[in-house]
This record gives structure tokens, sequence and C-alpha cells, in this order.
């Protein structure tokens, strides 16, 4: 029991002043340790703290930042790459904040409503009594908008010169008409419709 208190003392001093102890008495410390329950603490062995200490501490400060972008879980977001104009749809492009795209879409129906929102403010914004002349050669329709601001402004005449199977046409609607009434069931007003409504006219060069 003795010898195993001191073996315990040994390693003990093993491990807090290992080189001193051996410079000191010269004593091999694995033949003191020879004991069945002494052998895993052969010097030999190396300490837990031994390997923290290969990775030098500047060595991880100094790591180049990686150039590759994190792996994530991609969230696109819309981002109009080109505003709807009368004659074309917006473009809108899928971009993560990543700087990955997938893709671009068109937005349906954009370039409808650009016409008809210029149509809407060229009528809200006549003079009294004005007409408003609606140019177009691609679209053949009005919506329940454009009826609208027509009730809104009853003193407006609006003039719509399209074209139709490569024929160019033009109508009226005179002011103060109940513009409501010439909707179809879905909310739209074709031109052919007021060409047989209110007798326009083919414009011939
Ligand atoms: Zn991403």
């Amino acid at each position: 029991m003795k010898r195993n208190i001191k073996t315990a003392a040994l390693i003990a001093a093993v491990f807090l002043a290992l080189p001193a102890f051996e410079n000191q008495n010269g004593i091999n410390i694995v033949n003191a340790g020879s004991d069945n329950n002494t052998r895993e603490y052969s010097p030999q062995t190396p300490l837990p703290s031994d390997n923290k200490s290969e990775v030098p501490v500047s060595k991880s400060e100094t790591a180049p930042v990686p150039e590759t972008i994190p792996i994530h879980s991609h969230n696109f977001q819309y981002m109009t790459i080109q505003e709807a104009s009368e004659t074309q749809d917006a473009v809108i492009l899928l971009r993560c904040s990543c700087g990955i795209t997938n893709g671009t879409i068109t937005e349906p129906g954009s370039a409808l409503n650009i016409f008809i929102e210029d149509i809407i403010r060229d009528i809200a914004n006549a003079p009294e009594n004005g007409t408003v002349t609606a140019e177009t050669k691609i679209w053949i329709c009005y919506n329940k908008a454009v009826m609208d601001a027509l009730l809104q402004r009853p003193d407006v005449t609006l003039v719509t010169n399209y074209r139709y199977n490569n024929v160019d046409y033009t109508v009226t609607i005179p002011a103060g008409y109940e513009a409501d009434t010439l909707l179809d069931e879905n909310g739209y007003c074709g031109f052919r419709y007021l060409d047989k409504v209110f007798g326009g006219s083919e414009v011939t060069a």
C-alpha cells in the first residue's frame, strides 16, 4: 500500500514538473510506474494538453477568410430589372442575397397596366370638356378602371386610335356616356365592340 501511495505521488510529480523530476532524481519514470494502475500514465502517452498546443493560437487568427459563400438555403427575392412599358411586360429577376440568380420571369399584364394607367391619368388631368386621344398598336381593350375614370369626368371625350388585324381604326366614346355599360361580363371593353356601338372607322393614310 505504501508503494502505491508513493507511485501516486510520483505520477503527480510527472504531471506537474516532469523535466525537473527527471533531472533531479535520475529515475526512470516508466520503471517507477510499472504497476498495473500506473501504466496508462506513461510519459510516452501524449497529454491532452499536448494536442491543443499543436495548433498555435496565431494560426487560427491569421487563417485566410474562406472565399466561398457558406452553404445556405437560397432565398430568392423578386427584383425588377426592367420596368413595364406600354409595349413590354416587366421583367423580374429572382435573386438571392448571395448573388445567385434563378432566372427571370415576366409579369403578365404589366404592360397593359402601363397603357391603362396612362389613359386614366390623361383623363383625370384633361382640361374641362377636353378630348383625350389614346394611341396604341398593341392593345385592343380597356378595363373597368378606364370606364370609371370616364364616369368621374363626364365632360371628357375619349378617342381611341388602335390597330386590329393590321388595320388602323379610330373610335370615339363621347363625353357623358354611361361608360360602365360598355364593359363585358369580364370587366373589359373591347375596341371592336366600341366600333359597333359608336360607329368607328378605318384610318387610311
Ligand atoms: Zn443564396
